[in-house]
């Protein structure tokens, strides 16, 4: 019913639908305080904010040139937003300044909040994979998309960009054009700072897995942001022997419907000596890199991992 309207009012009705939201939130049940801002120090930081069942990764440079991957679900943008203040550089009207954003794949858990987010800060480029879902959500991000006079840049393998003179991000999916199941659809993203990888992998499951060895990327990776919320269908064998991470970031709901994490994917990550933290257990995560170390810092409980 929204397309009907006059485009004058679209943006008051965002914000009257951002307030009713905002006003649903209800309030976070935390034993730990949010993670401060990141380190001023020359670090990269990336953040996997606790969203429960759902994802969001906050990217920030040293310089500090930031890229917000995925939006969480409905209810999470206030949550999403205190993080964005609290680690981006605002622009003259307050708004947090976004080099970035990808939203990996269209399902709620991923751009749940990928709206208001658009309608309230400031976007250099936003990057969608070419997937639609007949949903509310996706509807109403695009409706915000088109409010904002946003280009959508569309997200697939090959694409490559520099975030500051030493971030350096790539996209090694999606490499086709057509799959049956969403979650293949997902942007896979590599950021490397100077000797450091993350391999955020949004939903992507086996199929797309295969493609990006088929492929012969270089998978490698310090830090891997395990496909699909540690769901048996991702993170098989061969590609994580590929990626071989140090460490690896399961982003889950607790108690969560799907039963994920699978304990084939933990099992395999155990396996392979990587140290795992999963937000349900440790809250929002934060991982720095000086360019050659890693640091963790977590919300709740020791930083040690698992
Ligand atoms: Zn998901």
């Amino acid at each position: 019913m929204f397309r009907r309207k006059p485009l004058s009012v679209l943006p008051v009705l965002l914000a009257v639908i951002a307030l009713i939201i905002g006003i649903q939130v209800k309030p976070l049940q935390k034993t730990g305080a949010p993670l401060p801002s990141p380190s001023p120090r020359a670090r990269l930081s990336v953040t996997f904010i606790d969203v429960g069942q759902a994802d969001s990764i906050l990217v920030r440079t040293p310089t500090g040139h930031a890229m917000l991957i995925d939006a969480g679900n409905r209810e999470d943008f206030e949550v999403i937003e205190r993080y964005l203040t609290a680690s981006v550089p605002s622009d003259s009207a307050g708004r947090p300044k976004l080099d970035v954003v990808i939203g990996t794949h269209p399902h709620e858990d991923h751009i749940g909040s990928m709206a208001q987010i658009v309608a309230s800060s400031a976007i250099g480029r936003l990057c969608l994979p070419k997937a639609a879902a007949n949903t509310r959500t996706f509807e109403d991000l695009l409706l915000a998309v088109k409010a904002a006079n946003l280009k959508v840049t569309p997200a697939k393998a090959g694409i490559a960009f520099a975030l500051d003179a030493d971030t350096r991000v790539e996209f090694l999916a999606p490499n086709s054009a057509h799959y049956e199941e969403l979650n293949n659809y997902s942007v896979v993203a590599k950021v490397t700072y100077k000797k450091i990888s993350f391999l955020l992998t949004g939903d992507a499951e086996s199929l797309s897995e295969e493609e990006m060895l088929e492929r012969g990327y270089d998978l490698r990776a310090d830090v891997l942001k395990v496909g699909h919320h540690g769901s048996s269908s991702s993170t098989g064998a061969h590609f994580l022997s590929q990626v071989a991470p140090k460490a690896a970031v399961i982003s889950v709901g607790k108690g969560n419907s799907y039963r994920h994490p699978s304990r084939t994917t933990l099992k395999r990550l155990k396996d392979q000596g990587t140290r795992v933290y999963r937000t349900d257990r440790s809250g929002t995560i934060r991982i720095e890199t000086d360019g050659t170390r890693l640091f963790y810092q977590v919300e709740k409980g020791a930083s040690g991992g698992s």
